[in-house]
């Protein structure tokens, strides 16, 4: 079996990072909720459009080894690597923000791969199985590609577009409950979630 992962706000959570970045700048009230949805909008509704895309190069480029693992990710993978399962992660993105300082956002995110997806010196996912791509649509031909049965998304238009290859199981990562079931996306809500599905199939087929 072979699981692919997305990277932003699939495995890795930004919503500290961005509150604790935007107060430090002083961009938002300290009484904002702790998140990056609300750091955005908070930043759009005073009409700071520009200070959001840089503030998200900033995060990205430079704050990405602050940014943590959601809870539960790295003993699934620890679990499924010990189960003998391939993962793989694909995510899109640019090479360089939108906006400010040319950051390598292709090398932070590498970086906070190889040093939080470890189990000791050991990588829980191969580095070249790592893939960063450019655009989502590079995205969809890769996860087509490397044929994964399992492909876990924190965004339905990922799983829904045209192109997401027919044998490959949809799973929506949904933490925040933002949306509904439906179609042939499956919905989780926790990581916890996510491996109790995978250790029923792995136990009806041992
Ligand atoms: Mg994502």
């Amino acid at each position: 079996m072979r699981i692919g992962f997305d990277f932003d706000n699939t495995i890795v959570s930004y919503d500290p990072l961005f509150y604790n970045v935007a107060v430090e700048q002083s961009l938002v009230p300290v009484g904002l909720p702790k998140s990056k949805l609300a750091v955005r909008d908070y930043l759009r509704q005073s009409d700071h459009e520009n200070v959001w895309t840089e503030l998200q190069g900033y995060v990205y480029g430079a704050r990405t080894n602050e940014a943590t693992a959601y809870p539960g990710v790295i003993d699934f993978m620890r679990l499924a690597r010990d189960s003998g399962i391939s993962m793989v992660i694909v995510s899109h993105k640019t090479r360089h923000p939108f906006l400010g300082p040319e950051y390598d956002l292709h090398e932070a995110a590498r970086s906070w791969v190889s040093i939080a997806l470890t189990d000791g010196t050991d990588h829980l996912i191969e580095p070249k199985q790592v893939f960063f791509e450019l655009t989502v649509e590079d995205k969809i031909a890769r996860i087509a590609e490397i044929q994964c049965d399992y492909f876990i998304d924190d965004l339905p238009e990922i799983l829904l577009m045209s192109g997401f290859p027919e044998n490959t199981g949809r799973m929506l990562f949904d933490p925040e409950a933002r949306y509904g079931t439906g179609g042939n996306v499956t919905r989780f809500g926790s990581w916890q979630e996510i491996r109790a599905f995978f250790e029923l199939k792995w136990k009806a087929h041992s």
